[in-house]
């Protein structure tokens, strides 16, 4: 199983994609995470992906795609792939399936996560991550049953975004309107789009997404 989370930064796909590799044992590639891990570790393509990230601007369509590549290659063929963040453009679409099918794999699903951009700088401005695990949380909307604890791995220690921000979130969702929002007449006219009101509580999100992999 291949499936995309696609939808604007904050629409959920990170705290999705994070259950359904509980849930199933697949494999959650977010492109995001490898920029942060590669900037963190000072590679060339985190230098060069620095700036661009903190702008909040997108990095370059070789970069990313490459990215994915090392990362399917590195799972077991059996492995299901839970692409959170990619693709971005039509370029990086046209390139998932060239990657896909040089590895004998084909997309399933593309589920399209509905939300209200309003709500989107309240649930970016309060999201953070367990520094130890990278489990996901928010100050209002899913905090740590005992507060200052990861529920996952009972790590102390937390994290947010730099870019987390509000200004660089507006650019953000204007990338994602420009390039990224485009991309989904393509998969439309595959018939493998399924929309799900991501506006929902978290729960109800999953059980949508449940219904349409099980579909
Ligand atoms: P994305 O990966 O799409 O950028 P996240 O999954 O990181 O988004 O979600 C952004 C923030 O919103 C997180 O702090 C998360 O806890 C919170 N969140 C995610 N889904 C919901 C939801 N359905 N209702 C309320 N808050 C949510
Ligand atoms: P995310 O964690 O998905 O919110 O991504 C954080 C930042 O990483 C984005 O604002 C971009 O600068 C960069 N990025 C992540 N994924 C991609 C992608 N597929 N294409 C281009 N840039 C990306």
């Amino acid at each position: 199983m291949n499936i995309i989370l696609l939808g604007p930064p904050g629409a959920g796909k990170g705290t999705q994609a994070q259950r359904l590799v509980e849930r199933h044992g697949m494999r959650q590639l977010s492109t995001g995470d490898m920029l942060r891990a590669a900037v963190k570790a000072a590679t060339p393509v985190g230098l060069q992906a620095k700036a661009v990230m903190e702008r909040g601007e997108l990095v370059s369509d070789e970069i990313v795609s490459a990215l994915i590549g090392e990362e399917l290659d590195a799972m077991g063929p059996e492995t299901g792939a839970i692409f959170d963040g990619y693709p971005r453009t039509a370029a990086q679409a046209e390139a998932l399936d060239g990657i896909l099918g040089q590895r004998g794999r084909s997309l399933d699903h593309v589920i399209e996560l509905d939300v209200n951009e309003d709500a989107l700088v309240e649930r970016i401005t309060g999201r953070f991550t367990c520094a130890n695990c990278g489990k996901g949380y928010h100050d209002k909307f899913e905090q740590p049953k005992v507060a200052g604890v990861c529920d996952k791995c009972g790590s102390t220690e937390f994290k947010r975004r730099p870019d987390d921000n509000e200004e660089t979130v507006r650019t953000r969702m204007a990338e994602y309107r420009a390039k990224t929002a485009p991309i989904l007449p393509i998969y439309e006219t595959r018939g493998i789009v399924s929309r799900v009101d991501g506006m929902a509580d978290m729960d109800q999100v999953t059980d949508a997404i449940e219904q349409v992999i099980a579909s």
